[in-house]
Parts: structure tokens; C-alpha cells; sequence
């Protein structure tokens, strides 16, 4: 398996042989940096743990090449920093117990630029590598325009398979900016609220990212448990923690809508709902 990157990184946990390690990928996450994933994409890890025959596939496009350093990172290079990202990717991936674990290492520069052809076609090998059930992504309305560029690099990849071959279930997850503002008929409970014994540490072994005082590992659980707590839902179906992700497969049917279109659509719904409530009760 080769990507267009000199510094690209395949690693198969079980040592299997890369293709057919992708192959068997029946959940799998695409995410812009090293440590995206298991944020946005935990329960897609528990769901590929928990069926039989199920095989979580992670892929990070770019290098972390521009990452902030400090404490024992403070003094690292561009290369050091990349060297120590790519090992705490594989070490979820060794955690999560991955079927693989793809890290395509690309400038975030060339990812935000539409129609670089190593991220087309490093993009497309991938998704036509593959036949799983969910893709976990980026959401468009993701606060970080890295997300936002990989999201569009993603869906430009997935508009370009036959209609036969894409996934049935495409969601847009939350990383920057939470997504429960969001109406219920527009998004999407994952329960991210299993196997505490995993949530933590899969977060914390991204110690370069965390060095600095920015505890993503408590936030993502916080954030996971605090949406469960404050979302309206029956007591006896409610789940211990939540990631809400945007169902993004209207972008690829027939007639899809544009991305912005798609947007809009859902900021005027809850616009609209806001203003509803109020003027109900003002
Ligand atoms: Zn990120």
C-alpha cells in the first residue's frame, strides 16, 4: 500500500497485510490531526470492538507538522514533533485495537487547497479499499478550517465513487464547536459513553497535545458525559455519554444538495426553533 507521501505511515496492529487489513475496515474515521479520531470518533472504536467480524480503520491526512509545543516537547523540531505524533496514533491504534491505522502525512496547506492530486488519489485508494458500514468525519460546521478543508476533501472522494459503492451511513462529528445546538432531526446520538476503561487512556496517549496544560482527555469525556446529562431523552434509553455527529448522506444522494446549501438549511431550522419558543412565551 503506498500513498503519495514520502512520510506517509501504514501500521496494521495484528500485522496483517495492509490491503486486507483495510479490507476488513467495517467502521472507519477520517480526521484531519493525530488524536481527532478517538475525540470525535470513539464510539465508531467501541462499535468495531463490539461486533463480530468488526474492524475500525483510522486515517489522519496530515503531518502535525504545525502542532504547538511545550514542557518536554518545548524544544522539539518540526520532524521530532512528527515522529512523536505518529507514534501516539499508533499506540491508539494498539489501544483501540484497530484493524489499521493510515497516517497520510500531508501539509495542512495542501489540504486546504481544493484539488491536490496525491490527497485526491490518496483519499480515493482508501475509500475504494474499503466497503464499511459508517464513516466518521469531520462536520462542515467544524470551528477549524483544517477540519473543514479534510471534510470537503472527503466528500469530493466519496461524490467520485460509484453510487453503488458508497457508504449507507456518513456522520459529520463534532471536535471544535459542539454540535447539540443542532435539531434533533438533524443529528445524531452516538453513544460514546462505553468501556471507561478505554475512553481515558485512548485520549491520553496523546501526551505532545496535552503537555501544554489542555487536557483533551478529561474535555472529550466531559463534553461526551455533559450531552448525555442535558440531552431530552427517556430516562430508560439514555446513554452515559454522547458525540453528536451531523447525518451527512443527503450530500451524496441523487441531487444532493451543496455543502453550503446543506448548512443553511440546518442554521435557518434552528433559527427558526429559537425564534418559535420565544415568541411563544415572550
Ligand atoms: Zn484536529
Amino acid at each position: 500500500m503506498k500513498f503519495s507521501s514520502a512520510q506517509a505511515d501504514v501500521y496494521v496492529p495484528d500485522g496483517a497485510a495492509p490491503a486486507a487489513a483495510l479490507a476488513r475496515v467495517t467502521h472507519l474515521c477520517v480526521a484531519a490531526h493525530q488524536d481527532d479520531i478517538e475525540i470525535m470518533a470513539y464510539a465508531g472504536i467501541c462499535d468495531a470492538l463490539a461486533e463480530a467480524g468488526g474492524g475500525f480503520g483510522g486515517v489522519v491526512v496530515t503531518s502535525g507538522a504545525g502542532s504547538p509545543r511545550s514542557g518536554p516537547y518545548a524544544a522539539f523540531t518540526d520532524e521530532q514533533m512528527q515522529a512523536a505524533r505518529r507514534e501516539e496514533q499508533r499506540e491508539a491504534a494498539r489501544l483501540g485495537r484497530y484493524a489499521i491505522q493510515i497516517q497520510l502525512a500531508h501539509p495542512s496547506a495542501t489540504v486546504r487547497r481544493p484539488g491536490d492530486r496525491g490527497v485526491a488519489s490518496d483519499l480515493a485508494a482508501i475509500f475504494s479499499g474499503c466497503a464499511p458500514e459508517a464513516v466518521y468525519l469531520h462536520n462542515p460546521m467544524d470551528r477549524h478550517g483544517t477540519h473543514v478543508a479534510v471534510f470537503c476533501r472527503c466528500l469530493e472522494a466519496l461524490r467520485s465513487l460509484p453510487p453503488g459503492r458508497r457508504p449507507a451511513r456518513i456522520l459529520g462529528c463534532e471536535v471544535w464547536r459542539d454540535l447539540d445546538w443542532a435539531l434533533d432531526e438533524d443529528k445524531v446520538a452516538l453513544d460514546a459513553g462505553r468501556r471507561p476503561e478505554l475512553a481515558g487512556p485512548i485520549v491520553a496517549v496523546f501526551a505532545s497535545q496535552i503537555a501544554g496544560g489542555k487536557r483533551y482527555d478529561l474535555a472529550a469525556l466531559g463534553r461526551r458525559a455533559a450531552h448525555a446529562t442535558f440531552h431530552a431523552s427517556h430516562a430508560t434509553d439514555r446513554l452515559d455519554g454522547i458525540t453528536w455527529a451531523l447525518d451527512l448522506r443527503p450530500l451524496l444522494e441523487p441531487g444532493a444538495p451543496s455543502v453550503e446549501a446543506f448548512v443553511e438549511e440546518r442554521l435557518a431550522r434552528f433559527r427558526a426553533d429559537i425564534l418559535a419558543r420565544l415568541r411563544a412565551h415572550a
